[in-house]
């Protein structure tokens, strides 16, 4: 099961300046069981954002958001809705933030860190897509995890040695920061990567380093 604890709600406010309809998106897997993003909590969001002046387009709720497909299918049936919306704000694992920004041309915020992955979760198609740092940056990265996805886990990319799109280290992948320029430039959001964000916490990570206990 992934672990996961829900941002502070000012976090989450601060992610959401600039947008005033909001589309949230919940998971009935894992996140449901750590109460940070099955239905109770998904209400809760919605009561918060709508108390800040948010307006909710829509919520969903989906098995299992580390399973793209159902991701896909799940929230093509609410377009309608997400369409409306300036962002959408996803309450569950890093995966299921990935997966949603995989499928919807929107800036997705992840409303959740995930602090461990212990246990069986679904697959994705080629590979890890979170690495369980505790201190979730998608925000920051057009929802494409370069500390997973980043054969260096640069917070700051790409390296010199990105060629053509791909990895220097493993040339058979894609570079993960010649896909965040490349996603953030799609939403007309390059900016981002002009804010100046705070050292990034790895205190509460489990994973780079010496071995933990968990
Ligand atoms: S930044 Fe990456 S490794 Fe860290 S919680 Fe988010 S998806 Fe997982
Ligand atoms: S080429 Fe891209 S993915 Fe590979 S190490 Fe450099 S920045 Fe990271």
């Amino acid at each position: 099961m992934l672990t996961t604890e829900q941002k502070p709600i000012e976090e989450i406010l601060k992610y959401l300046e600039g947008d005033k309809d909001v589309f949230i998106v919940g998971c009935r897997g894992c996140a449901e069981g750590c109460h940070t993003g099955g239905e109770q909590e998904v209400l809760d969001i919605k009561q918060k954002l709508g108390d800040a002046g948010k307006t909710v387009t829509g919520t969903s709720l989906i098995d299992f958001m580390c399973n793209e497909n159902l991701v896909r299918m799940t929230l093509q049936a609410q377009e309608d809705k997400i369409v409306d919306a300036d962002s959408l704000i996803v309450l569950c694992c890093g995966i299921g933030v990935q997966a949603t920004s995989a499928v919807v041309d929107k800036i997705v915020h992840p409303g959740c860190n995930t602090v461990s992955m212990g246990g069986r979760h679904g697959e994705w198609r080629d590979g890890e897509r979170c690495l369980e740092c505790g201190n979730c940056i998608l925000e920051f990265t057009g929802g494409i995890c370069p500390i997973a996805r980043c054969a260096k886990s640069l917070l700051h990319g790409p390296c010199g040695g990105s060629e053509g799109g791909k990895c220097e280290v493993h040339p058979d992948l894609p570079c993960a920061w010649d896909l965040i320029i490349q996603r953030l430039t799609k939403l007309g959001k390059l900016d981002i990567l002009e804010d100046i964000v705070p050292p990034k916490n790895w205190g509460v990570s489990l994973t780079g380093g010496p071995p933990r206990p968990r």
